[in-house]
């Protein structure tokens, strides 16, 4: 990349600074739970269009959606807007949606997770319009993603799926204290269902006790978790009972019916049926007849779109030679003189891009992924200021890698 068009990108997203703090501010005070995010999206939007994007909408689904350029490789910055509730558990030292500012730190609900990312995003839409005007090389979609929090990887399903946008290369803006993310652990829930045969409590000889016939399943399954192997860079998968249920005609019956609830997180060369061939190879040691399934994710977003999905979302991880993640390094470089990879340990939108469709996916973005879903979300500004300088370079720095 040109030394002097990389410290025009810079300065003007320097210039921006004001612009891009009282944005981050204001994407804080407005309240935009899961589920309720209209008038955030609608915010959003109205922005885009001033900022001077090529296209400005909110889809089906209710995810806001703007483009810049019309280039040949399509690249998609996505940023959920929806957060997590503020419970009457939380102390906040910072009112969570007065959006304060003190000592060059913003506190509130999504100052990490992950409105900073949409401010930038948003930003450097307007910085390109202003530097380059026009004839891009690549096409950008901004998308500002609702319900993130309810159904990862949904909306962005959603948008490749529905709404005929099929990026080539995605960079999501969940936290990762400006390292270059490139992989998560993946994630699955899943039900183990034994039927039995009730009778009178007096008379239990003649039942069959469904309870009884989970508890050694159970008992596998602890045993499962302490050998599972751990895999670089994403460590190792665990499974989780999360739930059991029982029932029986009447508290003086035999259980006729029991079935736990499982959760499962995925490190490399984990799937969907690995983990159901591991699940069943338990039931047979058991000699037990035991079913497994995996249970769907069903909402509704604010604009009344239903959707399901199988609670099923595949591991991904990108190697650090992969051009994306090499492109991303060097912006790194070039915007703060440093760059460090790593991975999540939460689940991202990447789930669909990465592990439903393939679609190369990386993560960057300012504040710790620790601070998540706490009261002690924060973030630096001038991280913001840095992250935004990585925005406005990275496509220019991914044509020239992959053209080169
Ligand atoms: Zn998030």
């Amino acid at each position: 990349m040109e030394k002097s068009f990389q410290e025009k990108l810079f300065s003007t997203v320097e210039s921006e600074k004001d612009n891009l703090f009282s944005l981050i501010q204001k994407l804080v005070q407005i309240k935009s739970y899961s589920g309720e995010e209209k008038e955030i999206v609608e915010f959003i939007v109205a922005k885009m269009g001033e900022f001077g994007f090529d296209e400005a909408y909110h889809d089906a689904f209710g995810n806001a959606i703007g483009r810049i350029g019309n280039g040949p490789i399509k690249i998609m910055f996505d940023a959920h807007i929806d957060t997590v509730k503020v419970t009457e558990t939380e102390h906040w030292a910072h009112p969570p949606f007065a959006g304060e500012i003190v000592d060059g730190k913003l506190y509130g609900r999504g100052a990490v997770d992950e409105k900073p990312a949409m401010a930038g995003f948003m930003i450097t839409g307007k910085v390109l319009k202003q530097v380059y005007g026009d004839n891009f090389p690549f096409t950008l979609y901004v998308v500002g993603s609702a319900l993130e929090e309810d159904a990862d990887g949904y909306p962005l399903y959603h948008i490749i799926a529905n709404e005929g946008i099929k990026p080539d290369y995605v960079v999501l803006g969940e936290p990762t204290d400006l390292k270059v993310y490139r992989g998560q652990r993946g994630r699955m829930e899943l039900k183990i269902t034994a039927t039995g045969k009730s009778a009178h409590g007096a008379h239990n000889h003649k039942g069959i006790n469904a309870i009884y016939k989970m508890m050694p399943i159970v008992a596998e399954i602890e045993k499962l978790d302490k050998k599972l192997k751990p895999k670089q860079p994403l460590g190792k998968g665990s499974i989780t009972v999360s739930q059991i249920i029982s029932k029986a005609p009447s508290t003086c019956s035999v259980s006729d019916f029991s079935q736990i609830h499982l959760d499962r997180r995925m490190t490399i060369g984990e799937n969907k049926n690995s983990v159901v061939k591991e699940l069943k190879a338990i039931i047979k040691k058991c000699k037990s007849d035991a079913k497994v399934s995996i249970p769907n994710v069903e909402g509704t977003s604010w604009k009344g779109t239903n959707f399901v999905q199988e609670a099923y979302f595949p591991t991904w991880v990108y190697d650090e030679k992969h051009p994306l993640v090499d492109a991303a390094m060097k912006t790194s470089k070039a915007a703060m003189g440093k760059a460090k990879s790593g991975v999540w340990s939460f689940s991202t939108n990447g789930v669909a891009t990465a592990g439903h469709f393939g679609i190369p996916t990386i993560g960057f973005a300012p504040a710790k992924e620790e601070l998540s879903h706490s009261s002690k979300e924060e973030l630096v500004l001038n991280d913001l200021l840095k992250a935004t300088k990585f925005y406005s370079l990275f496509p220019f720095e991914l044509v020239n890698r992959i053209e080169r």
